[in-house]
C-alpha cells in the first residue's frame, strides 16, 4: 500500500485525527480523537543519531502521550503502525543529507564506514538505508575517504556498503582511490546477486577486497523473494555466495536477519550453508552472524518482528549446527546482536569489550511508553554477568514484546 494510504487507513481504523503543528526547526504532529478538539498525543520527528551527520540515515518519530491522555486498548498497537508509516512517509524529509561515511563501534572497535550508493536491486522491508536509487558523487566520495582516512588507525578495515555496492559500476575504481588514501584492508557488505557470474568478483579479490559480508536469510527461493522484496534472484544470490565461498576469499560472513519469516528454519539454512564450505580450507573463514531487527528495523517492519522466546530454540539449534559444520559464529556484539542470554551457553560468543550503556533503560515495563528511549535491559540485567558487554534489545522490541525472555546470567 501507498505510505501516505498507509497513514490515511489507520487513522481511519483507529477514528483518529491527525494535525501539523506549526514548529520551528521540526516537523511535528498533534494526534487527536476524530471529532474532539482534545489532543491525545504529540508526534515529533528527529533524525537518528547525530543530527548532523547521522550514522544511520534514516529518522525516528517520537511519540509522546500528552498528560491525562490514554489509549484504549488496541489503540497502542495502531500508535505504532501510525508511527512506523509516519516514519516511512517522512523519511527523505528528515534526512539531513545522506551520511556516505560512518564510524561506529564495532565488536572489534572503531569501524570506518563508506556508503558508496543509495541504489539497491533488493528492497528488504526492515532495511534503514533511505534507498533513493542515487549513487554518491565521485567528489563527495572522494571528501569521505578523505575524511574516513583522518581516522585511520594500524589494520583499520573500510567496510563499503550501500545500498548495494556491487549495482555501482564504479566500485573496483573506488576501491583504487580508497588504496591510494592509504586503505589496505576492505570489508563489502552485498547480497551477491552480482557474483553469480564471472568476472567483478575477480576484479575485486585482485584489488585486495578477500572479506565479504553477504546478506542471505534464507535457502527457500520463494521465502527469499519475499524477504528482499525481489523476484527471481535467489539462484544468482545462492550461486553468488557459492562463488564467494569456493574463491580465494579470506573470509566470508553470513548475515542473517531473523524475523517472523525465517526463524523456524534457521537452522535448515545453517545446514544449507555448511555444504556450502565442504572443502574449503578451514584458515578460510566462513561465519555466521545472526541479527535481530535493530530499532530502525522494527520501527519500518514491526510485523516482520519476532519475539526472543519464539527464536530462542531455533537459534540454539542453528548455533549448534554451525559448530558441527565447522561454521563460525559471530560474537554478539552491535546493536542487531540478540542479547546472548537467549542462548543455552552463552560465554562463547558474547562480546569481548564493554559498550557505553547511555542509551540504555533499565525497566520492567515499556509498553506504557511510546518512543524515545533507544535500548532496553530490565532491571535484574545489573547482576548480569554480561551487564557491560550487552546492549540489551531495541526499545520498540520490548514495547511489541515486554522483556520476559530477559534472564540475567550468573557470574
Ligand atoms: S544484560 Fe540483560 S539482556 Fe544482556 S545478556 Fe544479561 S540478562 Fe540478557
Amino acid at each position: 500500500m501507498d505510505r501516505g494510504k498507509q497513514v490515511k487507513a489507520v487513522l481511519a481504523r483507529q477514528g483518529w485525527s491527525l494535525r501539523r503543528v506549526p514548529s520551528a526547526g521540526r516537523i511535528r504532529f498533534a494526534l487527536g480523537r476524530a471529532g474532539t478538539k482534545r489532543d491525545l498525543c504529540d508526534l515529533s520527528l528527529a533524525p537518528l543519531g547525530d543530527a548532523r551527520r547521522p550514522l544511520t540515515p534514516s529518522v525516528r518519530l517520537r511519540a509522546r502521550l500528552l498528560p491525562g491522555a490514554a489509549l484504549r486498548n488496541g489503540e497502542r498497537a495502531g500508535l505504532e503502525e501510525l508511527r512506523a508509516a509516519l516514519c516511512a512517509f517522512l523519511e527523505p524529509h528528515g534526512q539531513a543529507g545522506p551520511a556516505l561515511g560512518e564510524r561506529h563501534e564495532g565488536k572489534g572497535g572503531r569501524e570506518l564506514l563508506l556508503r558508496t550508493t543509495f541504489a539497491c536491486n533488493q528492497r528488504c522491508p526492515f532495511c534503514f538505508v533511505p534507498l533513493t536509487g542515487r549513487a554518491a558523487t565521485d567528489s563527495d566520495i572522494s571528501a569521505e575517504l578523505a575524511a574516513l582516512s583522518r581516522h585511520r588507525g594500524p589494520g583499520a578495515k573500510l567496510i563499503i556498503s550501500g545500498g548495494e555496492p556491487t549495482v555501482d559500476p564504479r566500485l573496483p575504481v573506488i576501491i583504487s582511490a580508497a588504496k591510494l588514501k592509504g586503505f589496505r584492508r576492505f570489508v563489502l557488505q552485498t547480497n551477491a546477486v552480482r557474483f553469480a557470474q564471472g568476472g567483478l568478483l575477480e576484479r575485486l579479490l585482485k584489488l585486495g577486497v578477500s572479506d565479504y559480508m553477504v546478506s542471505f536469510h534464507t535457502h527457500k527461493p520463494a521465502l527469499y523473494d519475499r524477504i528482499t522484496g525481489s523476484r527471481g534472484q535467489y539462484a544468482q544470490a545462492a550461486a553468488g555466495l557459492a562463488r564467494l565461498i569456493r574463491s580465494r576469499t579470506s573470509r566470508v560472513t553470513v548475515n542473517v536477519v531473523v524475523n517472523k519469516q525465517n526463524y523456524r528454519d534457521l537452522p535448515g539454512l545453517i545446514d544449507f550453508l555448511g555444504g556450502l564450505v565442504q572443502g574449503r580450507p578451514k584458515s578460510r573463514r566462513v561465519g555466521v552472524y545472526f541479527s535481530m531487527l535493530n530499532e530502525a528495523g522494527h520501527e519500518k517492519a514491526p510485523s516482520w518482528a519476532v519475539s526472543l522466546e519464539a527464536v530462542r530454540p531455533y537459534l540454539d539449534r542453528a548455533v549448534e549446527n554451525c559448530g558441527r559444520l565447522g561454521l563460525s559464529v559471530e560474537r554478539f556484539g552491535s546493536e542487531s546482536s540478540f542479547p546472548v542470554c537467549v542462548l543455552r551457553s552463552p560465554e562463547p560468543y558474547a562480546a569481548r569489550r564493554a559498550f557505553a550503556q547511555d542509551r540504555v533503560r533499565y525497566a520492567e515495563d515499556f509498553s506504557g511508553e511510546a518512543g524515545g528511549v533507544g535500548r532496553a535491559k530490565r532491571p535484574s540485567c545489573r547482576s548480569c554477568a554480561y551487564d557491560a558487554r550487552c546492549q540489551g534489545v531495541p526499545a520498540a522490541y520490548a514495547r511489541m514484546f515486554g522483556l520476559k525472555a530477559l534472564g540475567a546470567v550468573d557470574a
